[in-house]
């Protein structure tokens, strides 16, 4: 049994934690004369004969809610992932479906290094290195074609 001094000492100390301690007393035909309850946040115990078993009472039910979270944060965790995966899964299905459309709807405009302007797919730049020749050919046309349209023959 614990003393007196030493049951103020540990009265201070779980007040100091955040443990709340009630002593009732009882008169009568009460299963107790003095009944200890401890008090942490949302858990409680029963009321207990001594400050001893009431502790105990406290460490009993905190290990239940410390498993009941740990499963609970286990379940949550899990089905999260779940849903993150379910997630992933139909974005991948998405962005398969997406880049079918975009292949299904040439031409797409793409910048061109050659130029600094854009392109679309299938038409060749006039400046790429490939089409040099197209390019001198499309040049002497076009001095061509202007050298005899203003001629005024
Ligand atoms: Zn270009």
């Amino acid at each position: 049994m614990t003393s007196p001094e030493w049951t103020e000492v540990l009265r201070k100390r779980l007040a100091a934690i955040g443990v709340e301690v009630r002593v009732q007393t009882f008169t009568g035909d009460s299963s107790y004369p003095v009944e200890y309850t401890l008090i942490a946040g949302s858990v409680r115990t029963f009321g207990e004969p001594t400050l001893d078993a009431a502790l105990v009472s406290l460490i009993g039910e905190l290990l239940k809610v410390t498993s009941t979270d740990e499963v609970t944060s286990y379940r949550a965790m899990e089905t999260a992932l779940q849903g993150l995966s379910g997630n992933i899964l139909a974005l991948r299905t998405e962005l398969l479906v997406v880049k079918a459309q975009v292949a299904e709807q040439e031409p797409i405009l793409r910048d061109c290094e050659f130029c600094g302007g854009a392109h679309y797919t299938g038409q060749r730049c006039p400046l790429a290195p490939q089409a040099e020749q197209a390019q001198q050919e499309y040049e002497d046309t076009r001095k061509y074609m202007e050298h005899h349209s203003t001629g005024g023959d």
